[in-house]
C-alpha cells in the first residue's frame, strides 16, 4: 500500500462495512483493478449477521434469494439447508463467501470510521479511523447498512436494573443461559417476536412488554430436500433474473388482482390457502394492498380472524389483535408458531397500551399497575434506521459541508447511491433505494454494480469526480414523496418512516415503486447520456 505522507495510506478505494454490500463491493472493486481497504466495527464479517445472534435469528426472506449470485462458484458450492435460514447458517455463508474469495485480506476489523473529508483540492477523501489511523482515497463506499445502529428504548432507569442486560442486535457471541429465569422482553417488531416464540418454549417465565402488536404471518419453513437444491442449483440463473424483474427483489408471486376484482367467498379461499402456504405468498395475492384501505382492513380482518383461532384465551388474543393502522404498513413479520406460544403456561403479555411503561427500576420493569420482577431484560427495541450508521460519524463533502447539514431534513440523495456534494461517494442500500422494502442482497449487488459502471465511465472518459446534480436529485426526491402520497406504507408509527426515534425527521423517504423499477431507473442513467451525475475534470492541484 502506497504511503503519501508520514500518517496516510494511500488507495484508490475505502469501503465501509463488512455485511452483504460491503463484501460485494470489496470484491467487485478488487476485480476491476482497485486498491481497496475496507473497514468493519465487527471482529468479522457478516453485517448484521455478525451482530444479531439472539435466540430465534433467522431471515425471513427465501435463503436462496436472500443470498449472492454475482459468483457461479459461491452459488454452486454453498448449499442452502432449509427456506429460511437461521442465522448461524447465513452467517457461515457470509465467512465462506469471505474464505472463497478471500475478502479478508482487504478488511480492517474491530474498527471503527471516525470521521470522513473530502478534499476539495485534492480530489480525495480523507478517512480516519478510532485507531488514529489516515487512510486517502480517490472514492469512498458507504456500505454501512439501513439496520446497523441499534437504540435502546427510551424508558427511564435503564442503567438502573440490576440483572442482566441483553440487546438483540449486540447479542453475546458466548452462549447465554436463560435455564429457570425471569426474563422480560421489550419489543414485538421482527426480533422480539422471534425471540418470544423461542424462548417461550424454553424453561422460563417469559414476561412480553408489548406496546404495538405486530401483524405477522405463518413462515412454514421447509428443509430443503437433495432434489430441491439440484433443480435450484441448475436453475440459479434464471432464478436471479426473475429477482431483478420482481418489486422485491425476490422470486415471490406478484398479483395484477385487485381485492373486490373477485367475489368474497374466492377471496377468502386465496387467503386461506396463502396462509397454509406460509411465508410472503400472502403478500403477493392481491395488487392492491398497499393503495385500497379497505382492502387491506379486510385482509387485516382475515389475520386478527386467525388470532382469535389460535389463542385460546379471548381477552389475550384480543390484545394481541394489531389495530389502528394497515396491515403490513409496519414490516411484515414471518412467525413459527408466535401466537400458539401464548397459550403456554409461563408466557405472560403484558399489555403495555392499556397499562403503559413507568420506568425500569432495579428489580425489573413498573407499569402503571405495578412492578414485574425480573432476572434478564432483553431489548428488541429496534433501530435508529436507515440514516442512523451515516450520521454515527463526520461526513464532510464538497466545500466543508456536512453530511448532518444536508440531511437536516431527512436523507436525500439519487438513487439512495449517489448526492451532490459529496463527489466520489457512494452508498448501497442507502435511504432513498428500495433499502427496506426489498431484499438487500438484490439491491447491493445493483448498487456497487452501479457505482462499478460509473467509475469505468470515469475513467475511460477521463473524470476524477462524479456526484449527482441538485436537478437529478430533486427530481427522484420528488419522485419518492409521489408514490409515498399514494401508499399505506406511511400509514404506521413505525422506523420506515422514522417514528421510532426521537427528534428524527418523519416521512417515508425510501422508494416504494419496487425493485424493477428502482433497477429501471438506475439502468436509465447510462442510457441518457449520464446527465444526472455531474463530472469533476481532474485539478492541477491534484496529487498524483
Ligand atoms: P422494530 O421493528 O423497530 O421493533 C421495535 C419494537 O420495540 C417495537 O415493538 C416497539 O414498539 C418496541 N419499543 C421501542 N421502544 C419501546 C418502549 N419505550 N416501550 C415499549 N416498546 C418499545 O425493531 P426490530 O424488531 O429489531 O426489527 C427491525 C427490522 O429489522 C425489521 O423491521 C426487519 O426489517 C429487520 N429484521 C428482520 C428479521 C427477519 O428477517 N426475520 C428479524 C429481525 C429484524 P412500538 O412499535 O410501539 O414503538
Amino acid at each position: 500500500m502506497e504511503r503519501t505522507t508520514a500518517q496516510a495510506d494511500r488507495v484508490d478505494m475505502v469501503i465501509v462495512g463488512a455485511g452483504f454490500g460491503g463484501m460485494y463491493a470489496t470484491w467487485k472493486f478488487r476485480e476491476q483493478g482497485m486498491s481497496v481497504v475496507s473497514i468493519e466495527e465487527g471482529g468479522d464479517v457478516g453485517g448484521v449477521w455478525y451482530w444479531n445472534r439472539y435466540p430465534g435469528a433467522r431471515c425471513d426472506l427465501l435463503a436462496v434469494d436472500y443470498s449472492y449470485g454475482f459468483s457461479e462458484a459461491v452459488q454452486q458450492e454453498w448449499t442452502w439447508s432449509e427456506q429460511f435460514a437461521a442465522q448461524p447458517e447465513i452467517l457461515a455463508y457470509a465467512n465462506f463467501v469471505a474464505d472463497r474469495l478471500n475478502l479478508r485480506q482487504h478488511y480492517r476489523f474491530n474498527t471503527r470510521v471516525f470521521s470522513a473529508k473530502w478534499h476539495d483540492a485534492r480530489q480525495l477523501w480523507v478517512v480516519r479511523t478510532d485507531d488514529g489511523k489516515v487512510i486517502e482515497a480517490r472514492f469512498c463506499v458507504m456500505a454501512t447498512g439501513p439496520l446497523s445502529k441499534p437504540t435502546d428504548p427510551d424508558i427511564p432507569g435503564l442503567a438502573r436494573f440490576s440483572g442482566q442486560v441483553l440487546r438483540a442486535a449486540r447479542w453475546p457471541h458466548q452462549p447465554v443461559d436463560l435455564t429457570g429465569k425471569r426474563i422480560g422482553v421489550v419489543g414485538t417488531g421482527s426480533s422480539g417476536m422471534q425471540i418470544i416464540q423461542t424462548l417461550g418454549r424454553t424453561d422460563c417465565e417469559l414476561y412480553v412488554f408489548q406496546r404495538t402488536p405486530s401483524f405477522t404471518l405463518p413462515m412454514r419453513n421447509r428443509a430443503h430436500s437433495a432434489e430441491y437444491t439440484a433443480e435450484l442449483k441448475r436453475n440459479y440463473a434464471a432464478i436471479r433474473e426473475a429477482c431483478k424483474l420482481n418489486p422485491t427483489g425476490g422470486a415471490r408471486p406478484v398479483s395484477t388482482r385487485p381485492f373486490f376484482s373477485l367475489p368474497p367467498e374466492h377471496r377468502r379461499e386465496l387467503m386461506e390457502e396463502a396462509w397454509a402456504h406460509g411465508g410472503h405468498t400472502f403478500l403477493g395475492i392481491f395488487s392492491d394492498l398497499m393503495t385500497n384501505a379497505e382492502a387491506n382492513e379486510q385482509v387485516a380482518e382475515f389475520v386478527r380472524g386467525k388470532i382469535a383461532e389460535t389463542v385460546d384465551d379471548k381477552e389475550l388474543a384480543e390484545k394481541l389483535k394489531p389495530r389502528g393502522y394497515p396491515i403490513f404498513a409496519r414490516r411484515p413479520c414471518l412467525d413459527t408458531g408466535y401466537y400458539e406460544t401464548y397459550n403456554l403456561p409461563n408466557v405472560h403479555l403484558v399489555d403495555c397500551l392499556a397499562d403503559p411503561i413507568v420506568e425500569i427500576t432495579e428489580r425489573g420493569i413498573r407499569n402503571q399497575s405495578g412492578e414485574t420482577e425480573l432476572d434478564v431484560l432483553i431489548l428488541a427495541t429496534g433501530y435508529d434506521a436507515l440514516t442512523g450508521a451515516m450520521l454515527a460519524f463526520e461526513i464532510t463533502g464538497r466545500e466543508g459541508r456536512p453530511l448532518a447539514e444536508k440531511w437536516a431534513g431527512g436523507p436525500r440523495s439519487l438513487f439512495g447511491i449517489v448526492m451532490e456534494g459529496f463527489p466520489n461517494l457512494f452508498m448501497t442500500t442507502g435511504p432513498n433505494g428500495p433499502a427496506a422494502l426489498a431484499n438487500i442482497v438484490t439491491i447491493s449487488e445493483n448498487d456497487v454494480d452501479w457505482v462499478a459502471r460509473i467509475i469505468t465511465h470515469m475513467q475511460q472518459s477521463g473524470q476524477a469526480a462524479v456526484e449527482a446534480t441538485l436537478a437529478a436529485e430533486d427530481a427522484w426526491m420528488d419522485q419518492i414523496q409521489r408514490l409515498a402520497g399514494r401508499s399505506l406504507m406511511t400509514k404506521a408509527k413505525t422506523w420506515w418512516v422514522g417514528a421510532n426515534v426521537k427528534g428524527k425527521p418523519q416521512g417515508m423517504l425510501m422508494f416504494t415503486g419496487g425493485f424493477h423499477k428502482y433497477r429501471e431507473a438506475c439502468e436509465a442513467v447510462a442510457a441518457n447520456g449520464y446527465r444526472d451525475l455531474a463530472f469533476q475534470q481532474a485539478l492541477a492541484t491534484t496529487a498524483p
